[in-house]
């Protein structure tokens, strides 16, 4: 009996590890991250891909972390587009970067207008729990890319292992006034940098 327990936890050390592995995440920033950053954007046809964003997110699926998108839409809140809206856009990136062999496990949406009651808009770490307990994402084997000091905020608040500040959209403005918290952050060019980044950093997990 000891000596079947002892081979089940020994079998266990090799298990664990794996799951740990499949369950790291990427949370990421939509606007300024993914795509390019214009004010209020919410018409499939003004969606531009950052350049590399398809290869960068499809290395770190193939390194085995999920991907979501966590993203503040605060236009609809104040009334200038529709959740619906953010909808087609979502869909319409999903498409595109399903033909590089990329998807997202789930995307989160924060509809509302700063001040308006929300449980999940940025800095609220809320969709990273949501995330963990629905997908059993391990939080502190996870990373949070963004172009804003909130989006950074999110993923401490939630205790990612990262948070990771690329320069496109207003990153690089951020950067430029260089607010205390930033020291904590991981300064990158842009996603393909972050990937490079987290994929480089990678340490076996234990
Ligand atoms: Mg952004």
């Amino acid at each position: 009996m000891r000596k079947r327990r002892k081979e089940f936890n020994s079998i266990l050390a090799i298990i664990k590890p794996l799951f740990a592995e499949m369950n790291r995440a990427v949370f990421l920033d939509r606007d300024g991250v993914l795509i390019e950053e214009r004010n209020y954007l919410h018409r499939v046809e003004d969606a531009a891909f950052l350049p590399g964003v398809a290869a960068a997110l499809k290395r770190l699926s193939d390194a085995g972390f999920k991907l979501f998108i966590v993203s503040n839409q605060s236009g609809v809140g104040r009334g200038y587009f529709t959740l619906a809206d953010v909808e087609r856009v979502n869909e319409h990136l999903c498409r595109e970067l399903a033909r590089a062999g990329v998807r997202f496990e789930k995307i989160y949406i924060a509809p509302e207008a700063p001040g308006q009651p929300s449980l999940g808009r940025k800095p609220s770490p809320q969709f990273l729990f949501d995330a963990r307990d629905e997908f059993g994402v391990d939080l502190a084997q996870s990373f949070m890319i963004g172009d804003k000091l909130i989006d950074l905020e999110c993923g401490w608040n939630g205790g990612v292992k990262k948070s990771i500040l690329v320069r496109t959209g207003y990153g690089a403005k951020l950067e430029r006034k260089s607010p205390e918290p930033l020291k904590l952050a991981v300064m990158v060019d842009d996603l393909n940098g972050a990937a490079d980044w987290i994929l480089k950093n990678l340490q076996p997990p234990t």
